[in-house]
């Protein structure tokens, strides 16, 4: 899979993207990441890409033509055309899911936009977005962040990048349930046992008691999703 991510800081993705899975999931080649910097498409030699809003208001808006000319160049060239998402990280986007994240893995390719300031010009979003995506009700900075939660959370899911794939099957969200919890060595730790459930290698129960905490946890937490 192809992930590009048009960003004014791209110098925020090297930590992130050089650890763990997606570090690993780049070392075995499923997945090439390309960090563009939208000042290569500024306006000018300033590297101007941003402007006033027009009927005023504060801060700044993001101009329409580095962003379409970024777009079009890396949709030309170096991006396969097939199975291929544009989708802006917005705090006013549709809700991120699990479910999302499944769709967006089995993409060919992925292009990420990253806002800033007060956001992008309304033409970027009405004609080169085919989606706008938030990963959360709260306002960050930037776009970057969110990216960064995009493709951790589809990576993962791409085949062959977890050296154990089973692990996604009982995750979290995977039926509309939260994970049930879990519980590893010392069996007694300060007086806390681990349920004896657990210890008798009864698989059955085990399964079942799973099932009844994974419910148990997500009426008290997420009652929404068991709707
Ligand atoms: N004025 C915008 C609004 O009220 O919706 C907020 C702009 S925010 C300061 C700047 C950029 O951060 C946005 O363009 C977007 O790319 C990103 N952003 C902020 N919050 C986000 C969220 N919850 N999910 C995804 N992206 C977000």
């Amino acid at each position: 899979m192809k992930i590009a991510i048009l960003t004014l800081f791209p110098a925020m993705f090297s930590g992130p993207f050089s650890e763990s899975i997606v570090k690993r999931s780049q070392n075995k080649k499923i997945v090439e990441i390309e960090i563009d910097n939208l000042r290569n498409w500024a306006i000018d030699k300033r590297g101007t890409v941003d402007e006033k809003p027009y009927g005023g208001g504060v801060g700044m808006v993001l101009r329409p033509e580095p962003i379409f000319n970024a777009i079009d160049e890396i949709l030309g060239k170096r991006v396969k055309r097939k199975a291929v998402r544009v989708v802006l990280l917005s705090a006013s986007g549709s809700p991120y899911t699990q479910k999302k994240a499944i769709e967006y893995s089995k993409l060919d390719s992925l292009i990420l936009i990253c806002g800033h300031y007060e956001g992008v010009d309304q033409r970027v979003i009405d004609h080169v977005v085919d989606e706008e995506i938030s990963i959360g009700d709260y306002v960050l900075t930037g776009g970057e962040i969110p990216a960064m939660v995009v493709v951790d959370s589809i990576v993962r899911l791409i085949p062959g990048v977890l050296e154990n794939p089973e692990a996604i099957e009982n995750e979290s969200f995977s039926q509309d349930l939260l994970e049930y919890p879990q519980y590893t060595r010392p069996e007694e730790f300060m007086g806390y046992k681990v349920p004896s459930v657990l210890l008798g290698g009864n698989h059955k129960k085990i399964e079942k008691w799973r099932k009844e905490k994974s419910i148990e946890k997500t009426k008290k937490v997420r009652p929404d999703l068991l709707k």
